[in-house]
């Protein structure tokens, strides 16, 4: 079974829905800052990828 690689996350400063993709190859614990495309303010991404094939996407406000 393929690994999903694409995630849909709400941006936390204009609640667009946007779609990330991340690669458990990058490691199981990944933070990244990336500017969001509709309103230009920085989200940091933290993306969980367990074990078991399970991902936690989350977006916050990056100061
Ligand atoms: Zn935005």
């Amino acid at each position: 079974m393929e690994r999903q690689t694409e995630f849909q996350v709400q941006c936390p400063f204009c609640g667009e829905h946007i779609w990330m993709e991340f690669y458990p190859e990058d490691g199981q614990q990944q933070e990244t800052i990336v500017d969001c495309e509709v309103c230009c303010n920085p989200i940091l991404y933290t993306v969980t990828f367990s074990s078991r094939g399970e991902t936690r996407v989350t977006a916050d406000r990056a100061q």
